[in-house]
């Protein structure tokens, strides 16, 4: 028998997202690992998010999911290369996982990485995948207590996006509090209230995403 230990096995983590981290860098990709529950509206922000960064930023997607193709087939369009990972049961994404399939990118053609992460508000804040940064999704419908119950992910992202806007009026969610409550955990994060569906808040978004990309020399036209 063998046994692993899991600072063994972050530690083997750590250093394949180290190798995946350069091989970006050496292509001037900036990559970003979209981390939220099922149903948080990942997919949808992302759709949202190609139509708008359509034929001024080339965008590449790794669609994470345990099983199906689904997510993929909904953010695949002329100009975007998305490559799905199904994980066949495991809950997040691991570096060795992303490093598998980013020599099936395209990379020198790329300016832009979204990895959608498997639908998981837990494990996969633990896993470095070798992204500049994480972001953090929560939609209002999912209720302002989780920030709370699952802190971890808002301490290790950069920005958190509150998801759904559109739906305050049918929730008891209250933006103002639950963002006092997410920058209590990490006064760092950038913070997003927005709907994918209606637009509202979309701008600014794309705005510090465009932000983030020129921090890595890339210009926006
Ligand atoms: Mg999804
Ligand atoms: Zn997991």
């Amino acid at each position: 028998m063998k046994v692993f230990l899991a600072e063994q096995l972050q530690k083997a983590n750590r250093a394949v997202a180290s190798d995946n981290r350069r091989l970006l860098a050496a292509h001037g990709v900036t990559a970003i690992n979209i981390i939220g529950g099922p149903g948080a509206g990942k997919t949808t922000l992302l759709e949202k998010t190609l139509e708008r960064l359509a034929g001024r930023v080339k965008v590449g997607v790794i669609e994470g999911d345990i099983y199906t193709t689904r997510d993929a087939e909904r953010l695949d369009r002329p100009g975007v290369e998305v490559i799905q990972i199904n994980t066949r049961g495991a809950c997040h994404l691991d570096a060795n996982m992303v490093g598998q399939v980013l020599g099936e990118l395209a990379l020198p053609d790329l300016d832009l990485l979204f990895i959608e992460n498997v639908g998981n508000l837990v494990c996969p804040a633990e896993f470095d995948l070798g992204e500049d940064c994480k972001v953090a999704v929560l939609s209002v419908a999912e209720g302002g207590d989780k920030p709370a119950k699952y802190p971890l992910v808002f301490h290790e992202a950069t920005a958190a996006v509150l998801t759904k806007s559109d739906l305050l009026p049918y929730t008891d969610f209250r933006p103002e509090q639950v963002t006092e409550e997410i920058l209590g955990i990490n006064p760092e994060l950038d913070m997003f209230l927005l709907s994918a569906r209606s637009g509202e808040g979309i701008d600014r978004w794309c705005d510090w995403l465009e932000r983030q990309l020129a921090r890595k020399g890339f210009a926006i036209a």
